[in-house]
């Protein structure tokens, strides 16, 4: 492509809400356009970009025999209410109502709608394995779209599908698409690791599902690996252990003043003990649906050692029944007479009680008296508090081990970029989809589902790769090859030009040229925010003496000169280098 007939131009100034270098960059560099908060326009040099990797995802995963279809995006209320999900999903789905007052949503993922269109179209075990995929605009009503096109409101996504006669299958399948998701990251350049992961509203609590977490400073995500052991798991789930501690021995239980000290640290402080031989106490509350549709309330007591805090997800999914889990509000606190800072299970005997996993149940700990301004020395859980159960609640430290105990782990920030999930029969159940086994009986196929944000790995691919100049594109996925820049204004400049762009592009280089005739200092500027891996210079001067042309690699800044004859030859070495063949 000639700039001088494109439609193309980079800006100097962001607004003050791009806090994040891809949502800078892609705006600066014209990728995106913001249409409004969250959602954004894609401008052609972002949709190459989106191509490319549409199409790394397109190949592999019709090589694991997966086929593509197109389904709605706005999808109709019954499907979801068939599911249960049309309550559960919150605000973050849009609903809206067509002219005859019928309720819709736009699609914020497609589970239904395939297993729905499953039920229309498949009957026998022999149609079975079903793996299907698209790629498809998604809209999520995010509490706080961030980031650009990150966490954006409206995203495409490929979402693919598969249904299987018995757990065999899906586990196979399963194990084809985490294959296929390596080889697609890997393919596209992006340091990504796999890790364990939350099912979160798609799957049942537990269910087998992992994320790809591409690699990137900014990224939300916390990631727990110990590589030595082959462990990766979001915090989220991550049930690592802690480094083994002294606790103190069980003792009777005795009254001490703390009198404006209500946290585990100024009381450890005052009786100079480490943190962790005091025990902190939370009160949740957590929703049950009822039959006739209404909510049944229970409050929980938890404990933790003094120095670990509470993991929300891990909790959630132990209430795996419940709608929601949330901290009590003071009013419940008051009516339940624990005084905030100063509570325990103390003579709480008619409460429900759950302990983290680390705490020694047989071991003395300080923790609240249940009396404003008083705390307890002594307190030993299996002696102290009737029944409780013990369950791991708490969040990763960089302290812990490893699930081994004895691998220490590290942590990173990644975003996440891809899921795969085993559904199992959550949704064939819920919405009745049936085929006939081998006997001729009626059977609920299982299903697993499987994710990539396409437009937020555009941006994470950004986030992993850029400098203070501007992006650096990996060469799978670069909008262009190219960026040829032409310096010189004579006749035969633009001549030789033109004749080298034409035949690098037959070669099948995908050149960008700069014929604007601007200066090197903003072609220049222009090359290195755009990013693309290689630059190419014909400055006039230069080559009337010495016949030589200037080749400038984008992501290490190494610069070669070389001889017209043999560009195509050096071009051909580093890209194979850069990890593209022509
Ligand atoms: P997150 O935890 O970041 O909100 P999610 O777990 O809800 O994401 P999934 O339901 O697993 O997302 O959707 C599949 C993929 O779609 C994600 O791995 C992610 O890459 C992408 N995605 C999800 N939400 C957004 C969004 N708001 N903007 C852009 N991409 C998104
Ligand atoms: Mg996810």
């Amino acid at each position: 492509m000639k700039l001088s007939k494109a439609y193309w131009q980079t800006y100097k100034e962001v607004p003050t809400d791009a806090e994040v270098p891809s949502h800078q960059l892609l705006l600066r560099a014209g990728f995106i356009n913001k249409t409004t908060g969250g959602i954004y326009t894609y401008l052609p040099m972002g949709v190459r970009v989106l191509q490319k990797i549409k199409s790394i995802i397109r190949e592999e995963l019709n090589s694991i025999d997966a086929q593509e279809l197109l389904m709605s995006f706005v999808t109709p209320a019954e499907l979801w209410q068939s599911s249960g999900r049309w309550d559960s999903m919150g605000p973050e789905m849009v609903r809206l109502k067509d002219r005859k007052d019928a309720d819709f949503c736009l699609s914020a993922t497609n589970e239904e709608t395939i297993t729905d269109v499953f039920k229309n179209t498949v009957s026998s075990y022999k149609q079975l394995p079903v793996n299907l995929y698209q790629i498809n605009t998604k809209f999520r009503d995010e509490i706080r779209p961030r980031f650009g096109i990150l966490r954006g409101r409206e995203f495409i996504m490929k979402d693919a599908y598969t249904f299987h006669l018995d757990k065999e299958c899906m586990d196979e399948m399963y194990d084809k698409y985490y294959q296929a998701y390596s080889k697609i990251y890997k393919r596209m350049g992006l340091e990504f690791i796999a890790v364990e992961a939350d099912g979160g509203n798609m799957a049942d609590a537990g269910a087998k599902t992992h994320e790809f977490q591409i690699i990137a400073d900014t990224g939300e995500d916390d990631i727990v690996t110990a590589k030595e052991i082959n462990y990766a798991a979001n915090i989220e789930t991550a049930a690592t252990l802690r480094n083994s501690l002294e606790f103190a021995p069980s003792q009777k239980l005795q009254e001490i003043e703390t009198k404006n000290l209500p946290t585990c640290d100024e009381v450890a402080k005052l009786l100079g003990i480490p943190l962790y031989q005091t025990l902190k106490t939370l009160v949740y509350t957590v929703y049950y649906p009822k039959k006739d549709g209404s909510l049944k309330e229970a409050h929980y007591l938890l404990m933790l050692l003094g120095d670990d805090s509470l993991n929300e997800v891990k909790l959630t999914n132990y209430f795996s029944g419940a709608v929601k889990v949330t901290p009590a509000t003071e009013e419940t606190l008051k009516s339940l007479d624990l005084p905030k800072g100063y509570m325990s299970p103390l003579n709480k005997e008619a409460m429900s009680v759950v302990l983290d996993k680390a705490i020694d149940i047989n071991a003395g700990y300080i923790a609240g008296a249940n009396k404003e301004g008083y705390h307890i020395k002594g307190f030993t859980p299996a002696r102290d508090i009737k029944q409780f159960k013990q369950v791991d609640i708490r969040m990763t430290q960089l302290s812990d081990f490893a699930p081994d105990g004895k691998t220490p782990i590290k942590m990173r920030k990644g975003i996440e970029a891809g899921q795969i999930f085993q559904l199992g029969d959550k949704y064939s159940k819920s919405m009745g989809a049936t085929v006939l086994d081998h006997k001729g009986k009626k059977v609920h196929p299982l299903m697993g589902c499987y994710g990539i944000g396409v437009s937020r790995t555009l941006a994470a691919a950004v986030e992993q790769h850029h400098d203070e100049n501007g992006m650096i594109w990996p060469a799978a996925i670069a909008p262009f090859d190219l960026y040829f820049a032409v310096i010189g204004k004579k006749a035969e400049t633009k001549i030789l030009a033109d004749k080298i762009y034409h035949e690098l592009r037959a070669e099948g280089v995908d050149v960008l040229h700069d014929d604007r005739g601007l200066g090197p200092g903003g072609m220049f500027k222009d090359a290195d925010l755009l990013g693309l891996p290689v630059r190419l210079t014909l400055g006039e001067r230069d080559f009337e003496a010495s016949g030589e042309l200037e080749l400038k690699i984008r992501s290490t800044g190494e610069t070669l000169k070389v001889k017209k004859d043999d560009l195509s030859k050096t071009l051909k070495n580093i890209f194979a280098k850069l990890g593209k063949t022509f």
